[in-house]
């Protein structure tokens, strides 16, 4: 990307105030300086102006403290180093003035941006599929996930067997630096440790330092009873290992419900088929149908309809959250008989010429179906 300037740009040494000769620690303490100077809490009455020139200083300093970069703009002015700057050069917008402080800071102790302290360990996500009868009662899961665990060999030190961490001798120990200058103070991560207090001067072998290996786990997760399909179980600190003592993150078992051949599950209520013969639902009967605590009666009385759906009060589930327990639903469905003999057939045909003379009504849901229909053909010829 090409960088315009339409003012010709100042000379980078004379805009640190330094000679051409100036010494990296010469260059440094200027820069410094400078940072003092515009800062926005000294430039209060025009910020802008001064975040602007301090940019401008910004960029004179990356240039100049990098030695490769001070040799090309030595040699061949701005025209040799404004190809390296890339965008920077004229896209200093997206900064804010606190990054560029962090960055004053960090060049102090010798440290490039880096994060702050030993990172908390990630969090891990653990799908399980469970039955319904599992999911209702509770079970006890075998869970092995692969996952970066503390390492053995050096205790999660990242310190070789028989050596130890030293402490820090940037922060000693504190994990923490504070900058005081005049009235202005900051308080930051060691850049050196990253925030743990500690160096590592000779590595584990085992962890290279980082303090934990890839293994696989295995766990024993209680599945509490009533769980269903999105709910979670956060299994504290069983997630990946933290860097070099810092703390583990968590494993998230995600649970997923397996469709069940019977039942299905509507949150505390589930719901089944009863299919009965044509001869229950005409005379009534008690029939056997099953819960997920075993079989119950369920009383058909006579003349009962395809369709209907019966109420089994607390034969659902009890919800993993509390309250209360659901209901079991049985949908009735009334079976035409198959594979009639011939004696069966003629019994059936007499059984409906007694229907239909008698004169009275037999078929609930014909009649007001036919009604409907008659009254849709009306409308529509109507
Ligand atoms: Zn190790
Ligand atoms: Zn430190």
């Amino acid at each position: 990307m090409a960088v315009i300037y339409v003012m010709a740009k100042e000379d980078y040494y004379k805009l640190l105030g330094v000679e051409r000769n100036a010494s990296d620690a010469d260059i440094k303490k200027s820069y410094r300086s400078m940072a003092m100077k515009f800062h926005p809490d000294r430039n209060k009455d025009n910020p802008e102006a001064a975040e602007a020139k301090f940019k401008l200083v910004k960029e004179a300093y990356e240039v100049l403290s990098d030695p490769k970069k001070r040799t090309a703009y030595d040699q061949f002015g701005h025209a040799g180093v404004d190809g390296s700057m890339g965008g920077r050069g004229g896209g200093f917008t997206s900064e804010s003035f606190s990054d560029v402080f962090g960055d004053v800071f960090g060049d102090i102790f010798g440290g490039s941006r880096q994060r702050s302290g030993p990172q908390r360990g990630s969090d891990i996500r653990y799908n399980l599929e469970l039955t319904l009868e599992d999911a209702v009662s509770g079970t006890e899961a075998k869970i092995r996930v692969p996952v970066l665990v503390h390492c053995k060999e050096c205790d999660g030190t990242g310190a070789k067997k028989g050596s130890s961490p030293v402490i820090c001798s940037t922060c000693h120990g504190h994990g923490q630096v504070r900058m005081q200058q005049g009235f202005f103070s900051v308080q930051q991560t060691c850049p050196t440790c990253r925030g743990s207090g500690k160096q590592i001067k000779d590595p584990c072998a085992e962890c290279r330092g980082d303090g934990r290996v890839q293994e696989t786990k295995t766990l024993s997760a209680k599945i509490p009873a009533g769980v269903d399909t999105g709910d979670r179980i956060r299994l504290a600190g069983e997630g990946e290992a933290g860097e070099r003592g810092a703390p583990a993150g968590d494993l998230y078992v995600q649970i997923h419900v397996k469709d069940h051949d019977i039942f299905t599950r509507d949150g505390a209520n589930l719901y089944c088929d009863v299919p009965i013969s044509f001869a229950a639902a005409c005379l009534g009967d008690d029939i056997s149908v099953p819960t997920l605590l075993g079989k119950v009666l369920l009383k058909i009385p006579p003349e009962t309809q395809t369709g209907k759906l019966f109420r089994l009060r607390g034969k659902g589930v009890k919800p993993v959250r509390g309250g209360v327990v659901g209901d079991l639903i049985c949908k009735v469905i009334i079976e035409t008989p198959v594979n009639l003999t011939k004696e069966q057939k003629a019994l059936i045909e007499q059984l409906n010429t007694s229907l239909t003379g008698d004169g009275k009504q037999h078929s609930p849901q014909e009649s007001s179906w036919t009604a409907g229909v008659k009254s849709f053909f009306d409308k529509l010829t109507g």
